[in-house]
C-alpha cells in the first residue's frame, strides 16, 4: 500500500560506552569510546487508521535505569492522537522494559507480539537476573492482563497487520523479537527495533551485549542485508541509534519538535 507513512518518534536518551552495548568488545581490539542510546517507539500511518509499533518505557522503568526522558510517551501518544479511545492497533516487538512500557495507556487495544516472545516471557526464564535485568514485573504483568482479557494476538513467524504491513519474527535479541515491514510511497522501509539498535552493529557486525540466541541475532543481520540487496527493502530504521532520526525527513514543526522523522 502506498500511502503508508511512518514515524519515528524518539523520546528518551542516555550516554554509554560501546564495551557495555556490545558484546565481548574486547575480541575486536579497538578502544572502548563513549556512545549514546536514544529510544524510539514508531507509528505506521495507514489508511485503516494509525499502527504503534512499541510503546517506549513507563515513568518507572526508566527512572530505575536512570534513563533521560525528552518527552514522556504517554505524552507524546496524547500529542500524536494516539489516545485509548482511538484504540490504535499496538504491535511488540519485544517486551523489554523500553518497549512495553505504557502499555496500559492502551487499555482498548489490541496487541500482537510473536508467541515465542509472550511465552518466554510467561515461562519462569523472566525471574533470571540476565533476564530480568531488562524488563521491569509489572509490565510483564500488564502483558499477561492482556492475554487474559483476549486482546492478544500471537503469530508464529510472520503476520499481515495491514494491507503493506507485515512483523516478522527473528529472534536473536530476545526469542520472539520481531521486525515490521512497511511499503511505503518512498519504498520499503524496514523497522529493525532491537535486531539492529545501532547502524555499526549492523554493518560492523558487532552483536548486541544483551542476547538470548547469538546465531539468530547474526542471522537476524543476515536476513535484514539480505532484503536490502534484494531490493526488498530500501530503508532500515534502527532501535537506538541517536543517527536515526537524522538519516530520514526530520520535523521540525508540529509535535515534539525535532523529535520525529517520517518516511513515505
Ligand atoms: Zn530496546
Amino acid at each position: 500500500m502506498k500511502g503508508n507513512r511512518v514515524s519515528i518518534v524518539r523520546f528518551g536518551t542516555r550516554q554509554g560506552r560501546k564495551s557495555e552495548v556490545y558484546l565481548n568488545w574486547g575480541i575486536y581490539g579497538i578502544p572502548d569510546a563513549p556512545i549514546g542510546m536514544d529510544y524510539f517507539f514508531w507509528v505506521i500511518h495507514t489508511a485503516d487508521g494509525p499502527i504503534l509499533v512499541d510503546t517506549g518505557f513507563s515513568t518507572e522503568g526508566g527512572e530505575r535505569r536512570a534513563r533521560t526522558f525528552l518527552t514522556h510517551p504517554k505524552d507524546a501518544f496524547e500529542s500524536l492522537g494516539l489516545t485509548a479511545e482511538s484504540r490504535p492497533e499496538v504491535l511488540v516487538t519485544h517486551a523489554h522494559y523500553d518497549h512495553i512500557g505504557n502499555l496500559d495507556a492502551f487499555p482498548k487495544s489490541r496487541v500482537t507480539i510473536a508467541a515465542a516472545e509472550l511465552e518466554f516471557w510467561t515461562s519462569g526464564m523472566e525471574h533470571r537476573r540476565q533476564f530480568h535485568h531488562s524488563v521491569e514485573d509489572a509490565e510483564l504483568a500488564e502483558l499477561r492482563s492482556v492475554r487474559d482479557e483476549g486482546r492478544i494476538r500471537t503469530f508464529e513467524n510472520e503476520i499481515e497487520i495491514a494491507d503493506g504491513v507485515r512483523m516478522l519474527r527473528v529472534g536473536g535479541h530476545t526469542p520472539g523479537q520481531s521486525i515490521v515491514l512497511v511499503d511505503t510511497a518512498e519504498g520499503t522501509v524496514a523497522l529493525a527495533s532491537d535486531a539492529v539498535h545501532y547502524y555499526e552493529e549492523y554493518e560492523q557486525d558487532f552483536p548486541f551485549a544483551f542476547v538470548a540466541d547469538l546465531p539468530a541475532m547474526y542471522a537476524a543481520f543476515d536476513l535484514l542485508h539480505d532484503l536490502e540487496a534484494t531490493g526488498r527493502v530500501q530503508h532500515v530504521v534502527s532501535g537506538h541509534d541517536p543517527s536515526t532520526l537524522d538519516r530520514f525527513r526530520r520535523l521540525h514543526d508540529g509535535p515534539l519538535p525535532g523529535d520525529i522523522a517520517e518516511i513515505g
